[in-house]
């Protein structure tokens, strides 16, 4: 049984006071609901993460994760934080990937796949993203393109390594723009993403690895798109600054 996630991602937004708030009040709203069967991932900006998982705790089901980290184990890397410092402050997840880092910090797949080899050393989670842009999905070849980010990225890793990873589908014209990818869009993506998994590392392998759904996704189109069966959970930008969207989207699951 593969995990079912909703992973908040804050991207460059919240101060501390802010931050703390919304820690709390996920945190109790979760344990109020009493969600059994749901992870969550709360991934805060670097300065956040040792205070927030002050808030967490112990709380079963709710995790901590960064937005990035370096593909360098340690050193004079100026503005740079390691997987190995991020697991020492408690994190258990790391985003990679995300396509603004591939966009404004011109990250490419063969950085991102030292990135994750590096969360995986240091026991964290990779939470790696991939999709297309709306040139791309408008010519047709999203399928192929997406498949790639994960043949470059990722195919160099051991069955073993790859069941520890975690995939996010986040087509790119769905960021932010309110524009969601229909849940039979993400189904169809999930589903090639799982198949092209099963081709490399068999499809015992293939059927743990969670794959999220990630763009536009918040407490109305929440249920629609998790009721998918290859989807296995979200990946929350804008809804997940706000208490009751993001644990509505989770008690939607
Ligand atoms: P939005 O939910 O704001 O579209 O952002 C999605 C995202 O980029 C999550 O990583």
């Amino acid at each position: 049984m593969r995990k079912k996630i909703i992973a908040g991602n804050w991207k460059m937004n919240m101060t501390f006071d802010e931050g703390q708030k919304l820690t709390s009040e996920i945190v109790n709203m979760f344990k109020d609901e009493n969600i059994q069967d749901v992870h969550i991932v709360l991934n805060p900006p670097f300065p956040h993460l040792f205070p927030v998982k002050k808030l967490i705790g112990d709380t079963p089901g709710v995790y901590l994760g960064a937005q990035n980290c370096s593909d360098k184990e340690s050193g004079a890397f100026t503005g740079e934080v390691s997987a190995k410092i991020l697991a020492s402050f408690g994190a258990q997840y790391v985003i990679i990937g995300h396509s603004e880092r591939r966009e404004y910090f011109k990250e490419n797949n063969e950085l991102l796949s030292v990135k994750v080899k590096q969360a995986l050393e240091h026991g964290l989670t990779p939470i790696f993203c991939c999709g297309e842009s709306l040139e791309i999905r408008e010519a047709g070849t999203h399928e192929p393109n997406v498949k790639f980010q994960l043949t470059d990225s990722l195919f160099d890793l051991s069955a073993d390594e790859i069941k520890k990873v975690v995939i996010a589908y986040e087509p790119i014209w769905a960021i932010g723009t309110g524009k969601t990818a229909t849940s039979d869009q993400a189904q169809e993506m999930h589903f090639a993403l799982r198949r092209h998994l099963g081709s490399k590392y068999g499809k015992d392998v293939a059927a743990e690895i969670s794959i999220l759904y990630g763009g536009s996704m918040n407490a109305g189109n929440a249920a629609d798109l998790l009721s998918k069966p290859d989807v296995d959970g979200g990946l929350i930008g804008g809804a997940s600054l706000k208490s009751r969207d993001f644990i509505e989207i989770v008690k939607s699951y």
